[in-house]
């Protein structure tokens, strides 16, 4: 994750984008009419609970929309279905404390002075990883009982080389950024001093204000204050515009509970199922209007799918490879398939 901190660093994002975040309008905390009819949750789509109370849904739940006809929400909230283990679901969160792990054990790697030769980072990686392993020794297993029943998924060999070398890229900014520091004859102050990003803590629980329709608690991956960033691990085969509405989500969150502007996110994105010696790379995003709109749709549509059961499960071959294939509710609905058909 210093690469966040490296892209802060070069880019001087606040600058370059002021102007464009000057000119936003649907913030989290506005009280105009206007935007307050846009950000709230349209009232015929509001459930309350028998104490009265309304039901809201996640970020995560409104924002990561998987089934084209949001079947998958459905089950999981109305149905209270967890559905089956899949590839994405054990390796996303290692993903995550894999990244997020870097940040503790190598933060002050530089910090007295001491020159690192490649052979002696590419150990420390080493060794961090194997530690990471043993540790998730469990999680892998499934990993590779997974591929080894269907190979189009990522060989957990292969996973794990990618790990190492996000870890290798991310050390190699921290060194760049000291050497660079060196070289301008500056203080090489730390980067995370300069560039804090949270990765844990009350700082990312959010409560956000009933209005926006987002459940009782919001919790981005990460937050940088200055500038005010929230930001998310994803991954997958590529990244997708769906994948910036979590940011989105939380940005609004957070303006509506402190009353301050969320203007930037990032996504930290670690490619699977691609080329062996991929590592993650971090984008950098205006939460613009036009984001935020399409969040806030997305978040009716989600309101909606919870009201009433979504259609038949998808038909035709290209849309079940395409989604049901890679769905923690394929036998669910396979079975759901079979049944209706007789
Ligand atoms: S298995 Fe297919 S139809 Fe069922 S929820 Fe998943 S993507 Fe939708």
């Amino acid at each position: 994750m210093y690469q966040i901190a490296v892209r802060l660093m070069l880019l001087n994002i606040p600058e370059i984008w002021e102007g464009e975040a000057s000119k936003i309008e649907l913030r989290g905390y506005s009280v105009d009419e206007r935007a307050m009819e846009r950000l709230a949750v349209p009232p015929e789509l509001l459930m309350r609970k028998p104490d009265g109370s309304v039901h809201t849904l996640s970020v995560d739940k409104i924002a990561s929309k998987h089934c084209p006809v949001r079947r998958d929400l459905y089950l999981e909230v109305v149905g209270r279905k967890r559905g089956q283990e899949t590839w994405g679901r054990i390796a996303g969160p290692l993903i995550e404390s894999y990244c997020k792990g870097l940040l503790g054990s190598f933060e002050s790697l530089y910090d007295d002075s001491q020159d690192i030769g490649y052979a002696d980072l590419a150990k420390r990686v080493e060794t961090y990883t194997e530690a990471f392993r043993q540790e998730h020794e469990r999680e892998f297993s499934k990993l590779d009982g997974l591929f080894q029943k269907d190979s189009s998924e990522d060989d957990p060999e292969k996973f794990l080389l990618k790990l190492k070398h996000t870890a290798q890229t991310e050390l190699a900014m921290l060194g760049a950024d000291r050497l660079l520091g060196q070289s301008r004859r500056q203080e090489a102050s730390s980067l995370l001093k300069r560039f804090p990003i949270q990765i844990g803590g009350d700082a990312l629980s959010i409560e956000p204000a009933e209005h926006i329709g987002i459940g009782r608690l919001a919790t981005p991956d990460l937050i940088v204050i200055n500038p005010r960033i929230v930001g998310d691990v994803k991954s997958g085969p590529s990244i997708e515009r769906k994948h910036l509405y979590t940011c989105t989500g939380y940005a609004l969150a957070y303006e509506s509970r402190y009353t301050v502007d969320v203007n930037y996110g990032v996504i930290y994105f670690f490619e699977t199922h691609g080329k062996p010696l991929n590592s993650a790379q971090c984008y950098i995003f205006l939460i613009d209007d036009r984001l935020r709109g399409e969040f806030l749709d997305e978040r009716n549509d989600a309101y909606r799918v919870v009201q009433a059961p979504p259609p038949f499960p998808l038909i035709g071959k290209q849309q079940i490879k395409d989604y049901c294939t890679y769905c923690k509710f394929n036998q669910k609905c396979e079975e759901d398939r079979r049944a209706a058909n007789g």
